[in-house]
């Protein structure tokens, strides 16, 4: 992790143009970890979370939810992360064993789970990959914030058995959410096997999609971590001085108002602050990352104290989303109940 970070190391306060030293702090979310079920219809190269429909954990009950949202709610965390395969439903077998907990439908049970979350005290975030345009409209009642990684706008190797990282296809589910007026949450994968110039036009397809919708909130720039028994299990992770390059290259491109994040458990966050990263994303005192679970969460007090910059904890809907009310009645009164009069967390 050290490696093209002692020319960076120097970068002083105020050069940076961008990010941090624009406002002073970095941001980041109190989440718990929900993985609903692991099942997917896509099979990525790179893939360490997706199992099959009868092995263990392929799908989280509710007994089993609410505990976590229990847990989460104990800890002071805002966010419910529901992550999970994408349409699930499209697997054989898994129909069924929806229906041995009780539901017909993934999406009714995301729902019901999603209100668990609110009444817990939880603001829900979903990852839920590509879904159809009523799914999402009835998704938007029960969630604060919603997210799909772009991942890249090229056509790649590690994509060939995915039919779901088609990139019109998940660049029309950003702009749908766009539509809906979603806080949205996107990002894309380095070091799976996509150019400098993919990377670029990735940047710059979500760049143009806010500019029409306004309602991405992020973009995650994630390091590709090679994952044991996978198919890109011996492929190289980007260097950190790649990493730098593209958080530079995110500030660059993205307007100022998207925030560029990286994920603390997978790269060392200091001198990507200083060029132009300003938010950590959700860290869980309370569950592991079920996608790097080789990679720990770090205690957020060390984490100032390492990146020397303040933290601010937001929820997992961005502030300005909150002050200009971008969210529906269902979850009104927990957002007023847990956001300050900047729209961040409420101390
Ligand atoms: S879409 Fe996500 S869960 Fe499914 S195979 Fe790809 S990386 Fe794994």
């Amino acid at each position: 992790m050290t490696d093209g970070l002692s020319e960076c190391g120097s970068v002083p306060i105020g050069l940076c143009t961008w990010g941090i030293y624009m406002q002073g702090f970095v941001t980041f979310s109190r989440n718990v970890f929900i993985p609903l079920t692991r099942v997917c219809r896509n099979s990525c190269a790179y893939c360490g979370f997706k199992c099959e429909v009868h092995e263990e954990g392929a799908l989280l009950d509710e007994q089993s939810v609410v505990r976590l949202l229990e847990r989460g709610a104990v800890s002071s965390c805002t966010e419910a992360l529901f992550t999970f395969g994408e349409q699930p439903w499209k697997v054989e077998g898994f129909e069924d064993k929806l229906e041995e907990i009780g539901f017909d439908s993934f999406i009714d049970y995301l729902m019901h789970s999603s209100r668990k979350a609110i009444e817990i005290g939880l603001l829900p975030h979903t990852n839920a990959g590509v879904l159809s345009f009523s799914d999402l409209q009835r998704l938007k009642s029960v969630s604060a914030s919603m997210g799909l990684m772009l991942e890249t706008t090229a056509n790649l190797n590690s994509h060939s058995d995915s039919p779901g990282k088609d990139p019109v296809e998940r660049l029309r589910f950003i702009e749908a959410a766009g539509r809906l007026k979603i806080p949205f949450t996107t990002g894309i994968l380095i070091g799976i096997g996509e150019s400098i110039s993919d990377r670029i036009d990735s940047l710059e397809a979500i760049a143009r999609i806010h500019r029409r919708f306004g309602h991405i909130q992020e973009v995650i720039i994630q390091n590709f971590s090679p994952k044991p028994g996978t198919g890109m299990s011996r492929c190289q992770p980007p260097s950190t001085s790649t990493m730098l390059d593209v958080v530079s290259l995110a500030r660059r491109i993205l307007p100022a108002d998207v925030a560029v994040q990286v994920a603390p458990n997978l790269i060392d966050p200091k001198f990507l602050v200083g060029h132009g990263a300003s938010d950590l994303g959700g860290i869980s005192t309370v569950t592991i990352d079920h996608i790097n679970p080789e990679a720990p969460w770090p205690k957020i007090d060390e984490l100032a104290r390492a990146i020397g910059v303040p933290l601010r904890e937001r929820l997992p809907i961005y502030p300005k989303y909150v002050m200009d009310s971008w969210y529906s009645d269902e979850i009104k009164p927990l957002i007023e109940m847990l956001s300050d009069r900047e729209g961040f967390r409420k101390v």
